[in-house]
Protein backbone atom coordinates (compact mmCIF):
# COMPACT_ATOMS: atom_id res chain seq x y z
CA UNK A 1 0.00 0.00 0.00
CA UNK A 2 1.03 3.58 -0.70
CA UNK A 3 2.02 5.53 2.48
CA UNK A 4 -0.77 7.39 4.33
CA UNK A 5 -1.21 10.93 2.86
CA UNK A 6 -0.15 13.57 5.00
CA UNK A 7 -2.14 17.17 6.57
CA UNK A 8 -2.68 19.78 8.60
CA UNK A 9 -5.58 20.68 10.27
CA UNK A 10 -4.60 24.14 9.31
CA UNK A 11 -3.79 27.30 11.26
CA UNK A 12 0.22 27.43 11.84
CA UNK A 13 1.89 30.08 13.41
CA UNK A 14 2.15 33.46 11.21
CA UNK A 15 5.27 33.82 8.83
CA UNK A 16 5.20 37.42 7.94
CA UNK A 17 3.48 40.70 8.81
CA UNK A 18 2.53 40.74 5.08
CA UNK A 19 -0.26 38.36 4.75
CA UNK A 20 -0.31 37.14 1.11
CA UNK A 21 3.99 36.69 1.76
CA UNK A 22 2.88 34.60 4.71
CA UNK A 23 0.60 32.30 2.80
CA UNK A 24 3.12 31.52 0.54
CA UNK A 25 5.90 30.63 3.06
CA UNK A 26 3.37 28.85 5.34
CA UNK A 27 2.58 26.83 1.60
CA UNK A 28 6.24 26.42 1.24
CA UNK A 29 6.80 25.59 5.16
CA UNK A 30 4.25 23.02 4.69
CA UNK A 31 6.12 21.45 1.32
CA UNK A 32 9.29 21.24 3.30
CA UNK A 33 7.78 19.01 6.12
CA UNK A 34 6.87 16.51 3.43
CA UNK A 35 3.28 17.35 3.56
CA UNK A 36 0.66 15.79 0.71
CA UNK A 37 -2.53 18.66 1.39
CA UNK A 38 -2.03 21.86 2.32
CA UNK A 39 -3.60 24.80 3.46
CA UNK A 40 -3.43 28.38 3.81
CA UNK A 41 -2.23 27.86 7.23
CA UNK A 42 -4.67 30.66 8.54
CA UNK A 43 -2.62 33.05 8.20
CA UNK A 44 -5.47 35.83 9.04
CA UNK A 45 -5.84 36.21 12.31
CA UNK A 46 -7.60 34.10 14.39
CA UNK A 47 -10.47 31.56 12.60
CA UNK A 48 -13.62 33.95 13.34
CA UNK A 49 -12.17 37.04 13.32
CA UNK A 50 -12.48 37.57 9.33
CA UNK A 51 -16.18 36.37 9.12
CA UNK A 52 -16.87 39.93 10.91
CA UNK A 53 -15.60 41.83 7.72
CA UNK A 54 -18.06 39.61 5.56
CA UNK A 55 -20.39 38.62 7.28
CA UNK A 56 -23.41 41.21 7.78
CA UNK A 57 -24.47 40.47 11.36
CA UNK A 58 -21.11 39.98 12.65
CA UNK A 59 -18.43 42.62 13.72
CA UNK A 60 -15.83 42.88 15.97
CA UNK A 61 -16.14 44.77 19.36
CA UNK A 62 -13.15 45.70 21.65
CA UNK A 63 -11.02 42.86 19.54
CA UNK A 64 -13.97 40.07 20.17
CA UNK A 65 -16.37 38.95 17.31
CA UNK A 66 -19.85 39.51 18.60
CA UNK A 67 -23.33 38.96 16.73
CA UNK A 68 -24.91 42.76 15.97
CA UNK A 69 -27.82 41.28 13.86
CA UNK A 70 -28.97 39.07 11.65
CA UNK A 71 -26.35 37.39 9.78
CA UNK A 72 -25.51 37.03 5.85
CA UNK A 73 -23.06 36.74 3.38
CA UNK A 74 -22.35 40.31 2.07
CA UNK A 75 -21.21 40.20 -1.27
CA UNK A 76 -20.36 37.24 -3.71
CA UNK A 77 -18.71 34.04 -1.80
CA UNK A 78 -15.55 34.70 -4.42
CA UNK A 79 -15.00 38.01 -1.91
CA UNK A 80 -14.89 36.02 0.98
CA UNK A 81 -10.93 36.03 2.28
CA UNK A 82 -10.36 32.51 2.96
CA UNK A 83 -11.43 32.11 -1.22
CA UNK A 84 -9.09 35.21 -2.11
CA UNK A 85 -6.95 33.40 -0.40
CA UNK A 86 -7.32 30.00 -2.01
CA UNK A 87 -7.34 31.87 -5.46
CA UNK A 88 -3.87 33.63 -4.17
CA UNK A 89 -2.44 29.99 -3.66
CA UNK A 90 -3.80 29.08 -7.05
CA UNK A 91 -2.06 31.91 -8.89
CA UNK A 92 1.40 31.81 -7.10
CA UNK A 93 1.68 27.62 -6.99
CA UNK A 94 0.23 26.85 -10.12
CA UNK A 95 1.66 23.06 -9.87
CA UNK A 96 -0.08 22.04 -6.43
CA UNK A 97 -2.92 19.89 -6.48
CA UNK A 98 -3.92 19.24 -3.45
CA UNK A 99 -5.39 22.09 -1.12
CA UNK A 100 -7.43 22.08 1.90
CA UNK A 101 -9.41 25.29 2.54
CA UNK A 102 -10.57 25.03 6.70
CA UNK A 103 -13.68 27.33 7.99
CA UNK A 104 -15.38 27.52 10.85
CA UNK A 105 -18.73 25.55 11.46
CA UNK A 106 -21.58 27.23 12.30
CA UNK A 107 -21.94 25.66 15.99
CA UNK A 108 -18.42 26.99 16.93
CA UNK A 109 -18.91 30.37 14.77
CA UNK A 110 -22.27 31.36 16.42
CA UNK A 111 -21.34 30.04 20.10
CA UNK A 112 -18.04 32.14 20.08
CA UNK A 113 -19.44 35.35 18.78
CA UNK A 114 -22.85 34.78 20.81
CA UNK A 115 -21.65 34.24 23.88
CA UNK A 116 -19.85 37.37 24.33
CA UNK A 117 -22.64 39.42 23.00
CA UNK A 118 -25.93 39.23 21.06
CA UNK A 119 -27.46 42.65 19.80
CA UNK A 120 -30.37 42.34 18.15
CA UNK A 121 -32.45 39.81 16.09
CA UNK A 122 -31.69 36.67 17.75
CA UNK A 123 -33.60 35.96 21.24
CA UNK A 124 -30.40 34.05 22.45
CA UNK A 125 -27.58 31.92 22.54
CA UNK A 126 -29.72 28.78 21.93
CA UNK A 127 -31.63 30.72 19.49
CA UNK A 128 -31.25 27.71 16.68
CA UNK A 129 -31.90 30.30 14.08
CA UNK A 130 -28.35 32.05 14.59
CA UNK A 131 -26.94 28.91 13.52
CA UNK A 132 -29.33 28.14 10.31
CA UNK A 133 -28.39 31.66 9.15
CA UNK A 134 -24.89 30.78 10.00
CA UNK A 135 -25.21 28.03 8.07
CA UNK A 136 -26.96 29.57 5.06
CA UNK A 137 -23.71 31.90 4.64
CA UNK A 138 -21.47 29.21 4.12
CA UNK A 139 -22.79 27.17 1.94
CA UNK A 140 -21.65 29.57 -0.84
CA UNK A 141 -18.58 30.16 0.24
CA UNK A 142 -18.11 25.48 0.71
CA UNK A 143 -19.28 25.44 -3.01
CA UNK A 144 -16.95 28.17 -4.27
CA UNK A 145 -14.13 26.03 -2.56
CA UNK A 146 -15.04 22.82 -3.76
CA UNK A 147 -16.10 24.80 -7.27
CA UNK A 148 -11.93 25.65 -7.05
CA UNK A 149 -11.20 22.07 -7.00
CA UNK A 150 -9.76 22.35 -2.96
CA UNK A 151 -10.92 20.14 -0.07
CA UNK A 152 -12.82 22.01 2.26
CA UNK A 153 -12.97 20.95 6.10
CA UNK A 154 -15.49 22.17 8.38
CA UNK A 155 -14.45 22.80 11.83
CA UNK A 156 -16.69 22.31 14.33
CA UNK A 157 -14.94 21.73 18.00
CA UNK A 158 -17.78 22.60 19.89
CA UNK A 159 -19.84 19.90 18.88
CA UNK A 160 -17.74 17.35 21.15
CA UNK A 161 -19.11 19.64 23.96
CA UNK A 162 -22.40 18.01 23.56
CA UNK A 163 -25.70 20.13 23.25
CA UNK A 164 -29.32 18.65 23.48
CA UNK A 165 -29.83 20.00 19.88
CA UNK A 166 -26.80 17.93 18.80
CA UNK A 167 -28.43 16.13 15.85
CA UNK A 168 -29.89 19.52 14.24
CA UNK A 169 -26.70 20.68 15.02
CA UNK A 170 -24.94 18.45 12.87
CA UNK A 171 -27.22 18.54 10.12
CA UNK A 172 -26.42 21.85 9.56
CA UNK A 173 -23.34 20.67 7.96
CA UNK A 174 -25.03 18.53 5.51
CA UNK A 175 -27.18 21.53 4.48
CA UNK A 176 -23.60 23.75 4.44
CA UNK A 177 -22.54 21.25 1.78
CA UNK A 178 -25.60 19.40 -0.19
CA UNK A 179 -24.73 19.08 -3.86
CA UNK A 180 -20.89 19.18 -3.48
CA UNK A 181 -18.47 16.29 -4.07
CA UNK A 182 -18.44 14.43 -0.51
CA UNK A 183 -14.83 13.19 -1.44
CA UNK A 184 -13.90 16.40 -1.14
CA UNK A 185 -15.55 17.93 2.18
CA UNK A 186 -14.49 16.33 5.86
CA UNK A 187 -15.43 17.59 8.98
CA UNK A 188 -13.17 18.16 11.94
CA UNK A 189 -13.60 17.95 15.82
CA UNK A 190 -11.26 17.86 18.40
CA UNK A 191 -11.16 16.57 22.11
CA UNK A 192 -13.08 13.70 23.29
CA UNK A 193 -15.81 12.71 21.01
CA UNK A 194 -16.73 9.89 22.60
CA UNK A 195 -19.47 11.45 24.77
CA UNK A 196 -23.11 12.21 23.61
CA UNK A 197 -23.25 10.07 20.79
CA UNK A 198 -21.08 12.67 18.50
CA UNK A 199 -19.31 10.37 16.41
CA UNK A 200 -22.75 8.18 15.49
CA UNK A 201 -24.17 11.80 14.54
CA UNK A 202 -21.04 12.60 12.47
CA UNK A 203 -21.32 9.70 11.08
CA UNK A 204 -25.06 10.12 9.76
CA UNK A 205 -23.89 13.29 7.75
CA UNK A 206 -24.40 12.57 3.76
CA UNK A 207 -22.38 15.06 1.89
CA UNK A 208 -18.95 14.62 4.13
CA UNK A 209 -16.95 11.66 3.35
CA UNK A 210 -14.30 12.00 5.92
CA UNK A 211 -14.42 12.73 9.62
CA UNK A 212 -10.89 14.06 11.37
CA UNK A 213 -10.56 13.27 14.89
CA UNK A 214 -8.02 13.87 17.28
CA UNK A 215 -6.11 11.04 19.42
CA UNK A 216 -2.74 11.27 20.80
CA UNK A 217 -3.71 14.40 23.27
CA UNK A 218 -4.10 13.80 26.94
CA UNK A 219 -8.25 14.33 27.04
CA UNK A 220 -8.31 12.73 23.08
CA UNK A 221 -6.31 9.48 24.16
CA UNK A 222 -9.69 7.45 24.81
CA UNK A 223 -11.22 8.30 21.02
CA UNK A 224 -10.13 5.06 20.03
CA UNK A 225 -12.04 3.26 21.67
CA UNK A 226 -14.99 5.18 20.19
CA UNK A 227 -14.42 4.55 16.37
CA UNK A 228 -14.76 1.12 14.52
CA UNK A 229 -14.25 -0.29 11.19
CA UNK A 230 -18.04 -1.15 11.26
CA UNK A 231 -19.75 2.44 11.62
CA UNK A 232 -17.34 4.17 9.17
CA UNK A 233 -17.85 1.22 6.39
CA UNK A 234 -21.47 1.07 6.75
CA UNK A 235 -21.48 4.66 6.64
CA UNK A 236 -19.12 5.18 4.00
CA UNK A 237 -17.07 7.27 5.90
CA UNK A 238 -12.82 7.65 6.21
CA UNK A 239 -11.04 8.72 9.03
CA UNK A 240 -8.92 11.74 9.65
CA UNK A 241 -6.81 10.24 12.09
CA UNK A 242 -4.71 13.22 14.39
CA UNK A 243 -1.61 10.88 15.38
CA UNK A 244 0.78 13.56 17.58
CA UNK A 245 -0.11 16.03 19.88
CA UNK A 246 0.28 19.68 19.41
CA UNK A 247 0.79 20.74 22.86
CA UNK A 248 3.93 19.84 23.85
CA UNK A 249 5.74 22.51 26.32
CA UNK A 250 8.87 21.45 25.13
CA UNK A 251 11.01 19.76 22.88
CA UNK A 252 11.40 16.19 24.65
CA UNK A 253 7.40 15.88 25.15
CA UNK A 254 7.06 16.23 20.90
CA UNK A 255 5.86 12.41 19.99
CA UNK A 256 8.55 10.18 18.41
CA UNK A 257 8.52 8.81 14.93
CA UNK A 258 7.90 5.55 16.85
CA UNK A 259 4.89 6.75 19.24
CA UNK A 260 3.31 8.18 16.39
CA UNK A 261 3.70 4.53 14.15
CA UNK A 262 2.09 3.24 17.42
CA UNK A 263 -0.99 5.20 17.22
CA UNK A 264 -1.68 5.16 13.75
CA UNK A 265 -1.21 1.14 14.11
CA UNK A 266 -3.69 1.24 16.84
CA UNK A 267 -6.05 3.44 15.18
CA UNK A 268 -5.36 1.49 11.93
CA UNK A 269 -6.22 -1.98 14.13
CA UNK A 270 -9.50 -0.25 14.70
CA UNK A 271 -10.83 1.32 11.40
CA UNK A 272 -8.98 -0.09 8.94
CA UNK A 273 -5.95 1.03 7.63
CA UNK A 274 -8.06 1.30 4.08
CA UNK A 275 -10.49 3.53 5.85
CA UNK A 276 -7.76 6.27 6.96
CA UNK A 277 -7.75 8.88 4.54
CA UNK A 278 -5.07 11.14 6.07
CA UNK A 279 -2.78 11.18 9.04
CA UNK A 280 -2.72 14.53 10.25
CA UNK A 281 -1.98 16.40 13.98
CA UNK A 282 -4.41 16.41 16.65
CA UNK A 283 -5.82 20.10 16.26
CA UNK A 284 -4.42 23.49 14.41
CA UNK A 285 -1.20 24.53 15.52
CA UNK A 286 -1.76 28.47 16.23
CA UNK A 287 -0.80 27.79 19.65
CA UNK A 288 1.40 25.50 19.55
CA UNK A 289 5.31 26.65 20.42
CA UNK A 290 6.67 27.97 17.50
CA UNK A 291 10.00 26.15 17.74
CA UNK A 292 8.31 22.61 18.32
CA UNK A 293 5.74 22.83 15.32
CA UNK A 294 8.82 21.84 12.31
CA UNK A 295 9.69 18.77 15.11
CA UNK A 296 6.22 17.71 15.26
CA UNK A 297 5.78 17.93 11.46
CA UNK A 298 8.57 15.91 10.78
CA UNK A 299 7.95 13.63 13.54
CA UNK A 300 4.67 12.95 12.20
CA UNK A 301 6.19 12.31 8.69
CA UNK A 302 8.84 9.96 9.71
CA UNK A 303 5.95 8.03 11.89
CA UNK A 304 3.99 8.05 8.80
CA UNK A 305 7.05 6.55 7.00
CA UNK A 306 7.65 4.33 9.55
CA UNK A 307 4.25 3.06 9.72
CA UNK A 308 4.18 2.04 6.10
ZN1 LIG B 1 -9.09 20.88 16.42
Amino acid sequence: MPRLTTTTIGSLFRFDDDLQKSISKAIAFQREHGLDILSDGEQRTDMISYFAESFDGLRVESGTPVVSGRISLRGKPEEFSKVQDLEHIRRSHPHLKDIKVAITGPTTLGMTCGSRKIVSHYKNIVDFSLYQDIASALAPIAKAITDRGAFVQLDEPFLSQGYKDLRERVELLDLITEGLPRERVSVHVCGFVGGNGVVDRLLALENVSTLSFAFAGRTELRNIEHVSRKQFEDADKQLGAGCISVTPLSEPEVHTPTQVAAKLKEIAGKVGRENIAYAHPDCGMRATNKSLVPIILDNMRAGVDLFG
